[in-house]
């Protein structure tokens, strides 16, 4: 069975199916049809591949590495390691105080007790 060409809505190019947008005018189309299992749906949907058989398009792959690296590029990770190391010292710290005046707690009950 031979697919239906795409068209564009706003300039009439001839688009591939998979086209989220026109590569010339970049109207955005409304409906994406996924070639795996028939779905349709908005173009938003298909973002990160068909949201039911997860098919991807050769574009969307590319897309989506693109966008990976542009993220990292844009985010060089601050450096989480200084701050949570701050944290673990904190609640080490605190853990090891409750231990120490729970211990205390316990030695001076024992010492009212026996005292008695
Ligand atoms: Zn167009
Ligand atoms: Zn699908």
């Amino acid at each position: 069975m031979k697919e239906p060409d795409f068209y564009c809505e706003g300039c009439g190019t001839k688009v591939d199916k998979w086209a989220i947008d026109c590569p010339k005018c970049g109207r955005v189309f409304d409906s994406i049809k996924c070639p795996q299992c028939e779905f349709t749906g908005k173009a938003n949907q298909f973002t990160n591949g068909c949201p039911v058989c997860g098919f991807q398009s050769k574009e969307q792959k590319l897309r989506m590495k693109q966008e990976a690296k542009a993220r990292q590029q844009q985010e060089p990770q601050p450096q989480p390691k200084g701050k949570k190391g701050g944290d673990f010292k904190f609640s080490e710290i605190f853990y090891k105080s409750s231990i120490a005046v729970l211990t205390i707690v316990i030695i001076v009950l024992a010492a009212v007790l026996i005292g008695r």
